[in-house]
């Protein structure tokens, strides 16, 4: 229970690129039926692909990483450990996609440039050829 101490990933100071994903939920109201079922189910993240919620340990965190050229490069952050900011994303591939075709990636990493996402495409085939029928596109 020692990872609840530590946040590594800053929720605010997201408002202009959120869209949305800005929740604007009056804190007047007092519902604490929905607060512990909230803390019941764990942390919960949001897909930046298909945008639907889910518990943390069922979600990749990827972060922007560069190789030894200095180039920036999206990688899957499977230990979920390592420092920067996080954007967190089904093992799908239709949510890859998604999130590739709305530079949804970039936007929750705060990167404007072109990310190679190749590592996480091909981190993302292998977990579905593990779990499922093993159909993978060959793009
Ligand atoms: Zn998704």
């Amino acid at each position: 229970m020692t990872s609840r101490m530590t946040r590594p990933v800053a929720r605010r100071g997201r408002l202009s690129a959120a869209g949305p994903d800005v929740r604007l939920l009056p804190l007047s109201r007092r519902t604490p039926r929905t607060a512990k079922a909230v803390s019941g189910v764990g942390p919960v993240r949001t897909c930046v692909g298909c945008r639907a919620t889910g518990p943390r340990s069922a979600l990749l965190r990827v972060v922007v990483a560069t190789d030894a050229a200095g180039v920036p490069a999206l990688v899957v952050d499977a230990g979920r450990r390592m420092p920067g900011r996080g954007a967190w994303l089904h093992p799908d591939p239709g949510c890859l996609e998604t999130a590739e075709r709305r530079r949804a990636l970039g936007r929750a990493l705060r990167n404007a440039g072109l990310l190679d996402v190749s590592a996480v495409r091909r981190y993302v085939a292998e977990q579905q050829g593990m779990s499922g029928p093993g159909q993978i596109p060959a793009s």
